[in-house]
């Protein structure tokens, strides 16, 4: 098939591309490259450096590609960022999104895999997630994330455009040639490897003083590549029919706190890492882990790389080769 993946030039995006060439489909990555990175886009793929608000643009290279289906992934994802600047998020996030649906409606693509997120669902009151939990976000990001799903929906009752939205909890780890490099830098795990690395001082652990065992948050992690596999696996099922669906993706129902992934990250590096605590982040959740059940029940998807180790080691190897993370020179993050 000849698939658009918008914002594949992004740290999951070039995974999934990946993925879908391996398989032996042709992609045209669709970027404005405001947070990806050029040399992300894989070999093989062909690259339109695009906006979606450019209605024009969109519309010529879906032409062009003759394009028959889409992994929507394009997306401005900083909760922190969200909060101070929610139009945006509403501009990138919905309304882009919208000229996306209202482009593959006029010309008639009718498939979609869309990246949504656990910020969906908020502060839940149980664990494991559900999809069925109920949805209120906290945050300007999971609400405009929302937003479109929702307009999904009746995009498919009034239009026949078929989707999977896939919400993610904490994508980890790396490819041979494909892994995380935001700047500046945010995510958990990339920061813990720059401090084994040298390229920062220390961890900041935000806030130990969670209602969690060892007072620090727990998230999911799951394995980039587990996560891409599920798109190529949604993709598939739409195309065979299979009604639209949400699904969450975690990694097997089990958690890790801040502090386990440090210590997990000092046993895969062999190296200190100096932590330092400082007060809570607006917005974190205590606790997120998904209950993956309905996609494995419904499209049979497994996820491969469960321990953290291994997660861990993929995202090392990856930073330690020239050009990669430990070169990039990036900063703690303000929060
Ligand atoms: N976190 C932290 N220090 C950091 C970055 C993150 O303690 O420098 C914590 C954060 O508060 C959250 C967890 O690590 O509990 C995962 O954060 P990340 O930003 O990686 O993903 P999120 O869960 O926000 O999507």
């Amino acid at each position: 098939m000849r698939i658009m993946v918008t914002g594949g030039a992004g740290y999951i995006g070039s995974v999934v591309t990946e993925e879908l060439l391996q398989r032996g489909d042709a992609v045209v990555v669709y970027d404005n490259l405001h947070k990806g990175h050029r040399d992300a886009v894989v070999e093989g793929a062909a690259f339109v450096e695009g906006d979606l608000l450019d209605t024009a643009l969109l519309r010529d290279t879906f032409s062009q590609h003759g394009v028959e289906a889409v992994v929507h992934m394009a997306a401005d994802s900083l909760v922190g960022e969200s909060v101070k600047a929610p139009a945006k998020y509403y501009r990138n996030n919905v309304i882009g999104s919208l000229n996306l649906l209202d482009v593959m409606h006029d010309l008639g693509v009718r498939h979609l895999v869309f990246s949504s997120t656990a910020a969906v669902y908020g502060e839940p009151e149980r664990q494991p997630i559900e999809e069925t939990a109920p949805t209120q976000p906290t945050n300007p990001y999971g609400e405009t994330k929302l937003a479109f799903e929702r307009a999904l929906r009746w995009y498919d009752a009034a239009h026949g455009i078929r989707f999977v939205s896939l919400r993610y909890f904490n994508a980890a780890g790396a490819t041979e040639r494909c892994g995380e490099r935001h700047a500046p830098e945010t995510h958990l795990i990339p920061l813990v490897l720059q401090a084994a690395s040298g390229h920062l001082p220390e961890v900041l652990v935000f806030g130990d003083d969670y209602p969690t065992p060892d007072g620090t948050c727990v998230r999911d992690y799951i394995h980039v590549v587990d996560l891409a596999q599920a798109h190529v696996l949604a993709l598939r099922a739409l195309v065979q029919g299979h009604p639209s669906a949400i699904y969450n993706l975690g990694c097997g129902g089990k958690g890790y706190s801040v502090k386990q992934v440090i210590d997990c990250a000092r046993r895969v590096t062999g190296r200190d890492i100096r932590v330092r605590v400082s007060e809570r982040r607006p917005g974190d959740p205590a606790v997120l882990i998904a209950s993956s059940a309905r996609i494995t029940h419904e499209l049979g998807w497994r996820p491969q790389h469960q321990r953290l180790e291994a997660i861990l080691e993929s995202a090392w190897r990856w930073m330690q080769r020239p050009g990669h993370g430990a070169e990039a020179g990036l900063g703690n993050a303000p929060h």
